[in-house]
């Protein structure tokens, strides 16, 4: 009895004397009006001083749609408040129902009953849940939840959620748009079309995944042999990498010096060779060139760099931070590329961020159609937010997504635009989302010559 009076009286003690300790748990609801001195009336509160009632999760789910070619999930974290419920990105596409599963029969569980604020706990606590972490699923599972709990913060500080972030560093977000043609004067046609809509940066290829075809096209030997299947695409590195500087050559001359040129390598050619080809476009001053070199070769970076000056973008094939973190450190490329999604939303998105303003890294999220329009308002918010901002890549959806996804981030002259609403801003319409069930193929197969598969 001595020590448990004994505790409650240093308790009681500690709270009297630490000054601007609240009077309350900081979970409880805050009192209406302030304590009264004796003999006067107390002046009424602001409502800015009353702090906000505690609010748990009821209900985590995944909600799976394909309005266009791209698989997308988003999750849907409900509320103990009437109505208040928020969205978060879980867009794994390639492999979507395994996010929906983890989400839906693991994270429901674990996060139901939890207090709606407490974000970093959250992130910090799903990290961990499955004991080993990383990789696409979980992370864009705690993404989702992750998102959605950002969505529900700023639902209820009445804030768009770059304003918790810290506020705009920037009236909107510098995007840029796509080109790809397997002929050259259709590939500067679509450039000009791009800057004719005002866009500042085009990514240029020539066809899918760099210069991947289908056999139908080109027909390697792998192919004819019968090996592989008939969906796996082919690359011929050795061409590859002949096309590329003449590619820049073409374009730049057709297209002029103002527009900035994106190209991305897609990481299919050997370190050496890879160096030895973005050497050859320093003339054509590329904006950036993106993913030269796969995740197993992260070590090539440091040759990369003593060779060349032109600008380089990495990242989007991380799973975890950890993974990318020495590179940043040792300023192996110009642009940090996460698929936002992929690590595990905002929370460590602006990590990553601020980790980079300090080593002149800036951002170029990954922002392609397999990132649901809830993910892109995600990124946009962070990318209005931070100060070291350097392009988003941006791809247009068309009516049906935007039928799902009221709301959705707005495109003008090559700038994105989030609306100025509470939480993200993107609502969806589950009976849309409906309309559209997902699919489940996924072949991300690019073979060489004799049939080798080449590593993104
Ligand atoms: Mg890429």
């Amino acid at each position: 009895m001595l020590a448990t009076g004994s505790s409650a009286g240093i308790l009681g003690l500690l709270e009297s004397s630490c000054a601007g300790a609240p009077k309350t748990a900081p979970d409880a609801p805050s009192s209406t009006a302030p304590p009264s001195i004796a003999g006067t009336a107390a002046p009424a509160m602001p409502n800015y001083a009353k702090g906000s009632a505690p609010i748990t999760i009821t209900n985590v789910k995944a909600i799976a749609t394909a309005p266009e070619a791209a698989n997308l999930v988003v999750v849907k974290v409900e509320t103990s408040e009437p109505g208040l419920y928020g969205l978060g990105c879980a867009t794994f596409s390639q492999h979507a129902k395994a996010v929906v599963t983890v989400v839906d029969d693991y994270l429901n569980d674990f996060c139901r009953g939890k207090n709606v604020d407490n974000i970093e706990d959250m992130w910090q606590s799903i990290y961990v849940s499955s004991y080993w972490r990383g990789g696409p699923v979980e992370g864009n599972a705690l993404s989702g939840v992750d998102q959605a709990l950002w969505d529900i913060k700023g639902k209820r500080a009445n804030m768009p959620v770059y304003q918790l972030l810290g506020g705009k560093c920037r009236f909107a977000v510098d995007l840029y748009a796509h080109a790809s043609s397997l002929s050259l004067e259709g590939l500067a046609d679509q450039v000009h079309d791009c800057m004719g809509q005002g866009y500042r940066h085009v990514r240029i290829q020539q066809g899918p995944y760099g210069s991947a075809v289908k056999p139908s096209k080109a027909q390697p030997d792998w192919f004819l042999n019968g090996f592989g299947k008939p969906t796996d695409s082919f690359v011929d590195p050795h061409t590859y990498l002949k096309k590329v500087p003449k590619m820049f050559e073409y374009v730049r001359g057709k297209c002029g010096e103002d527009i900035e040129l994106i190209h991305d390598m897609h990481e299919i050619v050997e370190p050496r060779d890879a160096i030895s080809m973005i050497k050859q476009l320093e003339p054509y001053n590329p904006f950036f060139i993106e993913d030269p070199l796969s995740p197993e070769n992260m070590k090539w970076f440091k040759q990369l760099r003593a060779a060349t000056t032109v600008p380089i973008a990495m990242g989007e094939l991380f799973n975890n931070v950890n993974e990318y973190r020495d590179a940043m450190v040792e300023q192996w490329f110009d642009y940090i590329r996460c698929h936002i999604s992929q690590i595990g939303g905002i929370t460590p998105a602006m990590k990553v961020a601020r980790l980079g303003e300090f080593f002149n890294i800036k951002s170029a999220w990954h922002g392609p159609d397999d990132d649901s329009p809830v993910g892109h308002a995600a990124q946009a918010h962070v990318d209005l937010a931070i100060w070291n901002f350097g392009i988003q890549e941006m791809v247009r959806w068309g009516p049906k997504t935007e039928a799902v996804f009221p709301g959705a981030p707005t495109i003008k002259k090559g700038f994105l635009f989030v609306n100025e609403a509470p939480g993200l801003g993107v609502d969806i319409d589950e009976k849309e989302a409906a309309k559209y069930p997902i699919g489940t193929k996924s072949n991300w197969t690019v073979r060489q010559n004799d049939g080798t598969i080449r590593r993104p």
